[in-house]
């Protein structure tokens, strides 16, 4: 029908705009798929997904799962008795040394880019020596992308970084409260030690030998309701990881566990609330109990996965005995759930060239505080 035919200009517009709208959609579908390349391109750290959506393997193959980023928690043991701790001291097992580097680098062989060393506290073996040779073989010569630590803090000394220091990218501090006597009723202590001055010595630390300084908190009945602003943005950290307290039978609930964390526990509503009192932090990064399951690929001190979707641990055999690709078969791991969590994030402290303090770069920060 010709325009002047029709009886109104609200008919006449009308039958335009569905012509305009028609031709803007067959645009954008053979615009698309470079669209979503060129982002991927485009953003620093930001790989394209490992599984892309409806690209599978052919018929019937399995794609092993690639472990792109690893948490070893090495030792179990700890200087501190966090009563809601979800990886306690069942052994003293440590693998030796030169074992824990074959691991490593078949892990690496696999397509691991991120380590991060854990625990219990890493800096109780050897006073630190055991977790920094690691952390010096995983960059010198692994030369992985990431290399970073989890611990309490209690035990590292300003020599450690003086000799590893710059191998390591990223060091991630526990923190649940800026009171201390809150932290002495969580167990977060051991003696006369105050874990918020050594908090800001870290800091300081890190900042004089060039070590991203990461931030994680546990959120419980007792410092729930917490009002943290100013001292997280004080301490100004590239990341503040905020995790839900949680159950795992066989570590903090149950008849065999060593610890029993019930009394901790707060509701999905309580943990709301407190991410909400601090949505200004641009830097937080929320850690509800269902990312943590399985989201997560975690090795522990045999250098065995541990698939926590049952809410215990079960572990795989060692990857020492039957090689990565198949015991990461057992690992319960969601390689979607780790890239939806932001799993993946400029985790480099090379990438980052240490402008992560200062940097005004909107899409940088966003990245960064992933
Ligand atoms: S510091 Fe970590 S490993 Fe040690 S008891 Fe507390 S939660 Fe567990």
């Amino acid at each position: 029908m010709h325009l002047a035919e029709m009886r109104s200009l609200p008919q006449a517009l009308a039958m335009l705009f569905r012509v305009l709208q028609a031709q803007l959609s067959a645009l954008w579908l053979c615009l698309a798929p470079f669209s979503c390349r060129l982002r991927g391109a485009l953003l620093p750290g930001r790989s394209p997904p490992l599984l892309e959506e409806g690209a599978g393997a052919p018929d019937g193959a399995e794609v092993p799962t690639v472990p792109t980023s690893v948490n070893y928690h090495f030792t179990r043991q700890c200087n501190y008795r966090c009563g809601f701790c979800f990886h306690t001291a069942k052994t003293s097992f440590v693998v030796p040394l030169e074992e824990a580097r074959r691991g490593l680098a078949m892990l690496k062989e696999a397509g691991m880019e991120k380590i991060n060393f854990s625990g219990g506290e890493p800096f109780l073996q050897e006073r630190g020596e055991f977790v920094g040779k690691l952390v010096q073989f995983c960059k010198q010569e692994l030369k992985l992308q990431s290399v970073s630590i989890v611990s309490n803090g209690s035990m590292i000394r300003e020599r450690w970084f003086k000799r590893y220091g710059e191998y390591l990218d990223i060091l991630a501090v526990s923190c649940d409260s800026f009171d201390e006597e809150v932290n002495v009723l969580i167990g977060r202590g051991q003696g006369n030690k105050n874990h918020i001055e050594n908090l800001q010595r870290l800091r300081k630390w890190c900042r004089d030998y060039a070590v991203a300084f990461k931030l994680n908190s546990v959120i419980n009945r007792f410092n729930v309701d917490e009002d943290m602003n100013e001292q997280i943005e004080a301490l100004n950290p590239i990341r503040w990881k905020v995790f839900q307290c949680l159950l795992i039978e066989g570590e903090n609930t149950g008849e065999d566990a060593l610890r029993e964390a019930e009394k901790f526990m707060i509701s999905d509503e309580d943990f709301e609330r407190f991410l909400d009192r601090h949505r200004e932090i641009s830097c937080l990064v929320p850690e509800s109990n269902q990312k943590m399951r399985d989201s997560y690929l975690i090795l522990d001190e045999y250098m065995r996965f541990l698939n926590c979707r049952n809410g215990r641990k079960e572990p795989s055999k060692s990857i020492l005995d039957v090689g990565v690709e198949h015991a990461i078969k057992f690992s319960g791991f969601d390689e979607k759930m780790f890239l939806n969590r932001g799993g993946k994030y400029v985790w480099s402290k090379a990438d980052m060239k240490l402008e992560w303090q200062f940097t005004e770069d909107p899409i940088l920060q966003t990245l960064m505080c992933e």
